[in-house]
């Protein structure tokens, strides 16, 4: 069978299917699939993925086959138009857009009215009977093709445009007339001629394949590799190309054009929202250049501006049926764009909507209320990595505001930040750590760096389909979008508010996305109550998945918070962390400097109850669920002052002497403490040290057992195991405590011993150490610093490179590398059950939050992954995941 490259659809009839967006592109499956189910669509037809792939493979040529499919396609859309393509009398006018499988939005390119040349613009004016329209038509054919397909400097038409206005003595592209036009149509070809070297093509046989391959060419476009990498979309996709026959938003004031959501996409509320603007072109909404007006007054009670319902109530209602018709058909939210052409409403996209992670849960839970979809399919709506949106806090309501604009309520959540006025700045401030909110006048796709590296957008222009809002909510940034209170100025780096307020750069502000609010200074912030549809969501979530999600917590404060979370135990306790409190750390230097062991056993008698309180305050906390503790871990020296005056003080506490302090600091100096004297080594040479804190520990549960009747089991945990003996040796000092303080106690206790899996060799030899190990609990941050011999501290420096690059996908130590890293694992997994076939198995690595591992943890078969308390509803939604795709 010959291949096929092109697919018609048109008049209810269409080669393509929703379900074939790899081949079609998410744009070209679904005009296919709303041509055939009755909807109104201008025919058209779609050039497949496939031709993108073999154009980028044959050094940009087409399939030889191609041109051929694409006469006969666009004959059959002839046909059905009754127009012909390139006809003086009658012609045919056709867009050219991409539409990659997954949705770019605004990331490749789009050429509208392809056909006109001086000839063809007489046909126009015949069939539209309007010389204006026909004119306008034709500059921005040329204006668009010139930027998209020539390559010419998009300012330089663009000044010609508003020198025109301004020689006219008018404001609006509107009060041009078609003489001025049509002259400008004149000028801009010359223009191109002069700077280009090229004449503008007239034959709009040629203006069809330049913009065929300029479409195909976008795909490889900066800005499009950009976003394909933040959102990890293969290159090797491609994107399909669709060429629609044009219908008009901007003939008249019949005509009109807008984009809707059949639910609102930030709240997720079920009522129709959407804009349009009459007498216009789609990108004119998209654009922000006009202000919007909604299509109904839902929402809009007190607006000014006539709703769509009001001024084309005959659409309207149309396009109510179309809508309803649609979320049956998709059962799922759906963005589309249409178009009116003199009172005859044509649709021009459906797509799966993007959401706000509030919107996501709402709309997954009301439509298994609805009976549209079931809990599963809910459940697999919302992505893991969505829910951090939903874990960020809100302003405190409490807290003073000084609000100095309002604007539109883009993306929700509240973030304070430093302000800066272009992407690059943005990007380049938040390398060195610093927090900042992007200001512009309206963010196009070259901004989408400085999106990304902003806290949050604020943008002068634009509604709430507007770039910027667009873009924001999908990324769960803050935004508030189309705020005419604040006046930009790129050139002063400053933007003035409505009340004279003038905010540089630098300047402290805060957005509030859900209520569109802009504020002076940082404000007050709460964390946002997880209840109501989240709730509901969560439980179906907890019945689906099969492997258990612990928090990594040192306090009982996280603790409660990871509980609150839903963290069914704690998977890593850092007892370190309890060290460093300004009334211990003093005893822990004294212990450290101390020559003698029984200077270390007096000091360490005076950190004992502290920890054991920490113990009893976090096994209060987690209720009997279960607790893994991991002994001491980090070099001593890290415990050491550093600062001279702090030496000299703790000399003058301990009564020694500065050089001594300083001596001892040298001496626990090494060149590589990661590798060095840390984790059991510390234990096996200072066993007091391990002692105290499996005493502090044991003593802890006792009494809670004893006076309170919980049911604990501790886990100790013993870190950095390379070899099976280090493990033997300390779990026998570990279990005479263990013993020794429960017959003290004369309490009935079970407790484990286990080591994390956190060195190569332990990996390796992982059926020997199991011999020993009651549980293993994989330290994936050590396990893959010590596997690519790649320094977690110095990493930063030349990793982000390495995944720029592409030598490696991504950073290890945020997602695990499976094909390395994890196969340890795995191999691990597999040998330590070999000898002990019960053996309980976690992951406590950074890796236990990121939705990519949880589910590789899935797969090896871990009986739970422990994460930050923050995280854990992600880790459960993915654990659901994993275990429904499996
Ligand atoms: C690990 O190495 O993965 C781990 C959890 O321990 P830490 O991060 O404390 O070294
Ligand atoms: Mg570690």
């Amino acid at each position: 069978m010959t291949q096929k490259y092109v697919y018609f659809f048109g008049d209810g009839q269409a080669e393509g299917r929703s379900d074939m967006k790899n081949l079609l592109g998410g744009k070209g499956a679904n005009l296919a699939e709303m041509t055939s189910i009755g909807l109104p669509v201008p025919p058209g037809f779609t050039i497949s993925t496939e031709v993108c792939t073999e154009f980028y493979k044959n050094d940009r040529n087409y399939p030889p086959a191609l041109a051929a499919e694409v006469v006969a396609a666009l004959r059959r859309v002839e046909e059905l138009m009754g127009r012909k393509f390139g006809d003086p009398a009658n012609p045919l006018l056709v867009s050219v857009r991409s539409g990659a499988r997954a949705s770019m939005p605004g990331m490749m390119d789009t050429v509208l009215n392809l056909g006109l040349n001086d000839t063809t613009v007489q046909g126009i004016i015949a069939q539209s009977g309007d010389e204006r329209f026909a004119y306008d038509a034709y500059r921005r054919f040329v204006q668009m093709y010139a930027d998209v397909v020539m390559g010419m400097e998009k300012e330089i038409l663009d000044h010609l445009l508003e020198q025109k206005k301004e020689q006219r003595g008018v404001h609006l592209d509107t009060d041009l007339t078609a003489a001025d036009w049509k002259e400008l149509v004149g000028v801009f070809k010359a223009t191109i001629k002069k700077e280009l070297g090229t004449e503008f093509p007239d034959d709009p046989q040629a203006q069809l394949w330049g913009a065929i391959g300029a479409v195909f060419g976008s795909w490889m476009n900066q800005r499009a590799i950009t976003y394909r990498k933040l959102n990890n979309i293969p290159a090797d996709w491609g994107t399909a190309v669709n060429v629609q026959s044009m219908v008009f938003g901007n003939m008249g004031n019949d005509c009109a054009t807008g984009v809707a959501f059949t639910r609102d996409p930030s709240t997720g509320e079920n009522y129709f929202f959407g804009e349009f603007l009459v007498n216009a072109q789609g990108e004119d909404v998209v654009a922000g250049i006009r202000t919007p007006q909604p299509i109904n007054r839902v929402k809009d009670k007190d607006g000014k501006l006539p709703s769509m319902e009001e001024v084309m109530p005959d659409c309207y209602q149309q396009l109510v049926q179309i809508r309803g018709i649609l979320e049956k058909h998709y059962k799922d939210m759906q963005d589309i764009e249409f178009t009116i052409e003199k009172g005859i409403l044509y649709m021009l996209q459906t797509r799966n909507g993007k959401r706000t992670a509030p919107a996501a849960i709402k709309i997954a839970v009301e439509m298994v209320r609805e009976g549209l979809i079931d809990e599963k399919t809910a459940v697999l709506r919302v992505a893991p990595n969505q829910l951090d949106q939903l874990l960020h806090p809100c302003l405190d309501p409490k807290a003073e505001k000084l609000v100095i604009a309002k604007g539109l309520p883009a993306s929700p959540g509240a973030v304070s930040g430093e302000v800066v006025f272009t992407a690059d700045e943005a990007e380049a401030e938040a390398k060195t750590g610093r927090k900042v909110i992007l200001v512009r006048i309206e963010t196009s796709p070259e901004d989408i760096h400085g999106m990304h590296a902003a806290q949050g957008i604020l943008t002068a222009r634009g509604g709430m389909t507007s770039h910027a809002a667009v873009v924001a909510r999908g990324m769960g940034k803050c935004c508030v979008a189309g705020c005419g209170d604040i006046k930009v100025d790129y050139v002063t780096e400053t933007f003035t508010a409505k009340n004279g307020v003038v905010v540089k750069r630098g300047d402290l502000i805060t957005l509030n996305g859900s209520s569109g609010e802009v504020m002076l200074g940082a404000v007050p912030t709460i964390p946002v109550q997880l209840t109501g549809d989240f709730g509901t969501l969560m439980g179906w979530v907890d019945g689906f998945r099969t492997m258990k999600v612990r928090a990594n917590s040192d306090t009982p404060h996280d603790s409660k918070v990871a509980r609150d979370f839903g963290a069914e135990g704690i998977g890593l306790c850092r007892t370190e962390h309890m060290f460093f409190d300004a009334e211990r750390i003093a005893a822990v230097r004294e212990m450290i400097l101390s020559d003698e062991l029984e200077g270390r056993e007096r000091a360490l008698a005076k950190i004992m109850p502290m920890q054991k309180g920490d113990f009893i305050g976090i096994f209060r906390e987690m209720k009997g669920l279960p607790v893994t503790i991991r002994l001491l871990d980090p070099p001593l020296h890290e415990f050491l002052p550093q600062e001279d005056r702090d030496i000299e003080d703790l000399a003058k506490t301990m009564g020694v002497s500065v050089g001594a302090i300083k001596h001892k600091i040298e001496f626990l100096h090494e060149f590589n403490p990661m590798l060095g004297h840390r984790g059991c080594r510390l234990g096996i040479t200072f066993p007091e040290i391990y002692d105290m804190q499996v005493r502090a520990i044991m003593e802890a549960a006792c009494e809670l057992v004893r006076d309170e009747g919980f049911t604990i089991v501790p886990e100790i945990m013993i870190p950095l195991i390379a070899t099976v003996k280090e493990l033997q040796v300390l779990k026998q000092n570990a279990a005479a405590v263990c013993e020794e303080v429960i017959a003290q106690y004369g309490v009935k206790l079970e407790y484990l011993i286990g080591t994390m899996i956190e060195l190569p060799r332990a990996a390796l030899t992982a059926d020997e150490i199991a011999v020993e190990a009651e549980f293993f609990s994989f330290g994936t941050n050590d396990l893959t610093q010590t596997t690519f011999g790649l320094s977690r501290d110095d990493a930063g420096k030349f990793l982000p490179f390495y995944v720029d690059s592409g030598i490696l996908p991504e950073d290890p130590f945020v997602s695990l590398d499976q094909s390395g890293v994890g196969k340890l694992v795995k191999l691990a997994c597999q040998q330590g059950r070999t000898t002990r076939s019960d053996i309980k198995l976690g992951i406590c690595g950074e890796h236990g939050g990121d939705p990519a591992s949880v589910m590789f943890c899935h797969e090896i078969g871990l009986d739970y992954v422990s994460c930050s308390p923050f995280r854990v509803p992600i880790a459960r939604l993915a654990a659901a995941h994993a275990a429904l795709s499996s």
